[in-house]
């Protein structure tokens, strides 16, 4: 509760041995020996990685060609035949695309908006330590409370609506009251099923002793038709049109502020005192709330403040009470501390200034005096224990406060694309993109948008040159998708040499005759197809006509040369395969999920104007054994087809195992009605896993296609068979070399079947409902290497997480996703991809290969110089995804991102994304986990971290006091957002997380996206008792600081997988009825699931607000309810990441404090 830094050397390894010099004339001393203990080779990413070292030769399976020609022929040859469904789908024009209908979306990138950033980012200077004391217009800066109330970070619900996926058309309330008119599920079966079919019982499981199959004498029949009817319009997926609501730019104001007082000035910030040193800095009479007065901002943090005798309590100055001090940034009540009796959205008028206004003059901000604090010394830190000073929380870089400026700032304009090495508003901001040449920051996003030109200084800066690209990623409606082109059967234009494909960097010369390639130079024939005349620029006339000469993303369909065996593809399958032993039937769970699969599976990926999906389905069910069912249109009955012999699987079916849903419709039913009866009385614990992939995938391979498994498991799988698994939790590992095997697979058997897997296309999604440690690592390994998602719900019961467990299935059963994928990226030279995160494999060092990509998966991609960059012509990437539709064609689609080079490494600060940062360094660090202790991952980064900062220092930032902590303006977060990483539960474990919430987790982050990456490390907190139940906005959100928690208040908490509602001991009584129909605090249940549904604006605005978080996010995040004070409060404490941890994570403000001493270490 205090805000007391302290230095607690014991919290942070010490690296006082070997202090680092910093030089520009020595790059290698920062380089690779900090940062090699967590390097791998460049394929490390691959399935070898954990198991078995990785040797430049592995075993190859080739997946029709590598190599160059990897992603096709170099010429064209080949015949070409369309699949039924080839004609281009134009999801949101009907023309064709050599039609384009408005040539003007194409057109070049407006110079007003061009020239406007370009003067921007001219304006932007790197100013140095604060010599000036001069006031800042009101806002500037972080620490002060915005004083902007209109442009707060409050933004439309309804963009909240917008969700990456194709089920956010369908408010999740209304999909929920469908179902809930449906029996409840624990009974349905049983109340609509002759008791006679109870007899029947599971089949024996010794019955077939030979590999041979034995029919299942299943003639189970059933009438029940209850979800066989059309379906609701419920699941409806447009392939394109797949967000409900437009993000309503217009939600937020234009900024009270001058634009150019934005986010482009440093970040200065005191150096925290010594302990033991007294403090000067005058006391502050108001030290939340003084504007910010240095035009070097205000970091004004590491403020003195008043000396303070100690630890207890609050600074007599500040005017908190009992750990509630005030609220700031983003709230705009209760300024003056917590105000139990809250009375509105915004009950007091800040009293700090207003937007139009300035604020009076400020007090004189002593405490930014660099001089006036002496810095601190190692040793005398250590010999003076016991002093202490406070630094002001408010006074140093908020990531609200970044994330409310930059929505001011650049939610306005559309972001178009054509200016090379923009770097793109915040993920946190809602911003439209037009696509002027560049894939749009949802495909690609960029640590650095101004790549250094040599390796020395990216050496130097130590910042890590990454991508991070979601190659299929949902558009918002009104943002274009990428157009498909349709060459025929010559295939898409390519370089000659690298094989790159037509896109707008491009430079076509001799009238038009030959192009040269932007990424290695090449000069290439036009062929005579595709030749076009130049206009007097240099451009083909047809420039605008063509997306792949104007537009950063596209697609092309393929042709067979771009074809597994040079064949077209089969539309692809799904299987489900469900644990049908004990445990899952005891949990409710099987029944649940056959009831569901009845009205799921009206609603599988379609494409365009498809009527019904190409996809085919089938089934599995399993324990010790496996048993298949045939579910061919013809039959009146399924049958099954029990396979004992799990040590060699076969598949015993294949006429009838794949079948289409709406032919086999009643079949089908009819098995999902019998399946829970089945097994209802099963008495068998044991299951088998690996048998069950090698089914799946076998009986993809028979059909020949590629396809996704949906395995449902409930335990660790002991059954003598090929995968069987052993309980190896040790939480005694954990803090020693050995903690790695923790997230190693605990066989080889998973490795080498993840290739197979691979080969065929079999992507694999794992629903898994342990009841104690089922071993996640070793579990998700194929999963993950498949470009698959693994789901857990620990302690599974139908009433409790259900409804989780269903929402999350849907998502997956319905996203879009690619099959049988190759990724690879291209560079110009100088500088090419060297390593790859995601969930993929790796057979070579180039290409990604992705048994499936859905909609939601991103991969990044790390870069390194091999040679020197010209400021000239800038840097390029090309990634190009090739891969089977949901409707079986197969296409190419290809993402292209300029990007600026800098000779000054000023220019690199300047131009860097934090928040992409992070999501390269967290997966970096969660894959280092695999190989190194976690301590040395953390001392890494911690190391890492502190070299970016102090060459910006050194290099970039006018010479200072030492005592002063400069960090470049692009990355002020930097310090608490790598803390929040640090102290996850991968990294750091609390004594309550499991191995497997670890392994978990590591597998996710690996391939989340910016925006996902940063709403885990640092989760949105808004303040419920602050909304305008009157528009459609939440509040802004506020620190994740107990300190920022008025008792009064409720608030929601979410970070993408959980969400919590915080609830205040003295919360307001009005507000309790209003969202409770409850009179007090101690009546409220928390364990209540849902909100009850009450018909007032308070209570339908925060189920709107709640709706709205889980339609954004690609995880159902079920609600816990917290009271203050109750003891689930600890597990909610866990997330308000800027407080000192009670597994030991540091504040963030100790934090900083401690990464300015690895600055200063590093600077001496
Ligand atoms: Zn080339």
């Amino acid at each position: 509760m205090n805000y007391f830094c302290y230095f607690t050397h014991s919290v942070f390894p010490s690296k006082a041995g070997s202090p680092l010099s910093l030089s520009c004339d020595s790059p290698s001393s920062v380089s690779p020996t900090y940062f090699g203990p967590l390097r791998g080779p460049p394929t490390s990413g691959t399935l070898s990685s954990p198991i078995a070292p990785s040797s430049g030769s592995q075993i190859i399976y080739n997946h029709y060609g590598q190599g160059d020609a990897q992603n096709g022929p170099a010429t064209t040859a080949g015949y070409m035949q369309r699949p039924p469904v080839s004609q281009p789908y134009m999801s949101t024009t009907s023309q064709p695309v050599n039609q384009l209908p408005a040539h003007q979306q194409y057109g070049p990138p407006a110079t007003t908006s061009s020239q406007q950033l370009t003067n921007q980012m001219s304006g932007l200077q790197i100013t140095g330590p604060p010599t000036t004391t001069g006031p800042l217009p009101p806002g500037q800066g972080f620490g002060p409370p915005a004083s902007h109330p209109s442009s707060s970070g409050n933004f439309h619900a309804t963009t909240m609506a917008y969700a990456p996926y194709s089920t956010a058309n369908v408010p999740q309330s209304q999909f929920s009251t469908a179902n809930a008119s449906h029996p409840p599920y624990s009974n349905a079966n049983a109340s609509h099923i002759p008791h006679s079919n109870l007899s029947q019982g599971p089949p024996p499981s010794g019955m077939p002793q030979t590999p041979a199959a034995t029919m299942g004498s299943q003639g189970i029949s059933s009438t029940k038709t209850a979800f066989s009817g059309p379906p609701p319009q419920l699941y409806s997926v447009p392939p394109s049109g797949s967000h409900s609501t437009p993000p309503a730019s217009t939600g937020i104001p234009p900024s009270a502020f001058p634009s150019s007082v934005g986010s482009q000035r440093p970040s200065v910030m005191q150096g925290p005192p010594l302990p033991g040193q007294t403090l000067s800095g005058p006391q502050v009479s108001q030290p939340n709330h003084v504007p910010p007065s240095s035009s070097q901002m205000g970091i004004s943090g590491m403020s003195p403040g008043p000396p303070i005798s100690g630890l207890q309590g609050p600074p007599a100055v500040a005017p908190t009470q009992q750990g509630f001090p005030p609220q700031q940034n983003g709230s705009f009540g209760q300024v003056r501390g917590p105000q139990p009796n809250y009375s509105g959205p915004y009950p007091a008028t800040p009293n700090y200034g207003s937007p139009v206004a300035p604020p009076p003059a400020p007090p004189p901000q002593k405490r930014l005096d660099p001089d006036s604090i002496p810095s601190p010394q190692l040793n005398e830190m250590s010999s003076q224990p016991k002093s202490r000073h406070r630094i002001d929380p408010d006074a140093i870089p908020s990531p609200i406060q970044v994330i409310e400026d930059d929505r001011a700032n650049r939610s306005t304009e559309p972001f178009s694309t054509g200016v090379r090495g923009q770097v793109p508003p915040l993920v946190t901001t809602n911003f439209v993109v037009k696509d002027q040449g560049n894939a749009s920051p949802r495909f690609m996003r960029c640590t650095a948008y101004n790549m250094p030109c040599t390796s020395d200084m990216a050496k130097q800066s130590q910042v890590p040159l990454a991508a991070v690209i979601k190659p299929l990623a949902v558009l918002p409606p009104e943002e274009m998708p990428p157009y498909i082109l349709d060459h025929g059967e010559s295939g898409p234009v390519r370089c000659n040499r690298c094989k790159a494909y037509m896109c707008p960097f491009m430079q076509f010369i001799e009238g038009g005759r030959r192009f040269q390639c932007s990424f290695c130079c090449c000069v290439t024939e036009v062929p005579p197809h595709y030749f076009q005349h130049l206009d007097h620029t240099g451009k083909r006339v047809d420039y605008y006509e063509r997306p792949e000469l104007s537009m950063g993303s596209y697609e092309f369909l393929a042709t067979v040369d771009y074809c597994k065996n040079n064949k077209l593809p089969e539309p692809p399958a799904f299987i489900f395969m469900i644990d049908v032993s004990y445990n899952a039937v005891k949990s409710g769970l099987v029944n649940l999920l056959c009831e569901e699969l009845k009205t799921l599976l009206d609603y599988l990926p379609r494409e365009g104007s498809m009527e019904e999906t190409a996809i085919r389905v089938g089934f599995v069910t399993y324990n010790k054994v496996l048993h298949f069912y045939n579910v061919k249109s013809t039959l009146a009955q399924p049958q099954m087809m029990v396979v004992s012999d799990v040590a060699d699987m076969f598949v015993p079916l294949l006429d009838g195992f794949l079948v289409n849903v709406n032919e086999s419709r009643t079949v089908i039913n009819s098995l999902l009605e019998q399946i829970p009866e089945m097994f209802a009385d099963t008495r068998e614990t044991e299951t088998v896993f690996g048998p069950v992939i090698q089914a799946g995938m076998e009986a993809l391979k028979a059909a020949e296609c590629a396809g996704k498994l949906f395995i449902f498991h409930s335990s660790l799988p002991i059954a003598e068979a090929p995968g069987k698994l052993k309980n190896r939790d040790d939480r005694k590992l954990i803090n020693t070399d050995k903690e790695k095997t923790l997230f190693q697979p605990q066989c080889n058997f998973y490795s080498n079947l993840a290739k197979e897997c691979v080969t065929q296309g079999c992507c694999v999604d794992l629903f898994l409902f342990p009841n104690q440690y089922i071993d996640v690592a070793t579990l998700g390994y194929i999963p993950y290497h498949t470009g698959g998602s693994v789901y857990k719900y620990t302690y599974f019961q139908v009433p409790a997480d259900g409804e989780r467990f269903l929402n999350d299935l849907r998502r997956d059963v319905q996203k879009i996703v690619g099959f049988d994928s190759v990724m690879r990226v291209r560079t110009s030279t100088g500088f090419r991809a060297t390593d790859f995160f995601g969930t993929f494999y790796m057979s070579n060092t180039t290409d990604v290969e992705l048994a499936g990509l859905d909609c939601d998966k991103t991969i990044t991609v790390e870069f390194k110089h091999d040679d020197k960059l010209s400021e000239d012509t800038g840097a390029f990437i090309q990634c190009a995804l090739l891969y089977t539709s949901c409707s079986g064609q197969r296409r190419l689609r290809i993402h292209n991102l300029s990007l600026n080079c800098c000779t000054q490494l000023a220019d690199l600060y300047r131009n860097c994304e934090t928040d992409t940062l992070i999501n390269f360094l967290a997966k970096f660090a969660f894959r280092g986990v695999l190989n190194n202790a976690t301590k040395t991952v953390r001392d890494t980064l911690i190391s890492q971290c502190a070299q970016i900062l102090a060459c910006y220092r050194k290099n970039c930032a006018s010479p200072s006091s030492a005592g002063q902590l400069i960090l470049p303006e692009c990355m002020k977060l930097l310090p608490v957002y790598l803390n929040c990483l640090l102290k996850s539960d991968v990294l750091q474990p609390g004594a309550d997380t499991t191995t497997d919430d670890r392994a978990y987790l590591r597998q996710l982050v690996t391939s989340m996206d910016v925006a996902e990456t940063n709403v885990f490390f640092y989760p949105r907190l808004v303040p419920v008792h602050k909304m305008d139940v009157d528009s459609d906005t939440v509040p802004g959100a506020i620190r994740d600081s107990e300190e920022r928690l008025s008792k009064g208040g409720m608030y929601l908490l979410e970070n993408g997988l959980n969400l919590f509602l915080w609830i205040g001991v003295n919360v307001q009584q009005s507000l309790l009825q209003s969202i409770f129909n409850l009179p007090s605090f101690n009546q409220i249940d928390p364990n209540m699931s849902a909100l009850p549904l009450l018909d007032n604006p308070w209570s339908k605005k925060l189920r709107d607000v709640i709706d709205a978080f889980r339609a954004q996010r690609p995880r159902y995040m079920k609600l816990l309810i917290i009271k203050q004070e109750d003891k689930l409060e600890l597990l909610f404490k866990h997330f308000l990441v800027e407080d000192k941890h009670v597994n030991g994570g540091a504040s963030y403000v100790d934090f900083l404090c401690h990464m300015h001493k690895e600055i200063r270490q590093l600077l001496s």
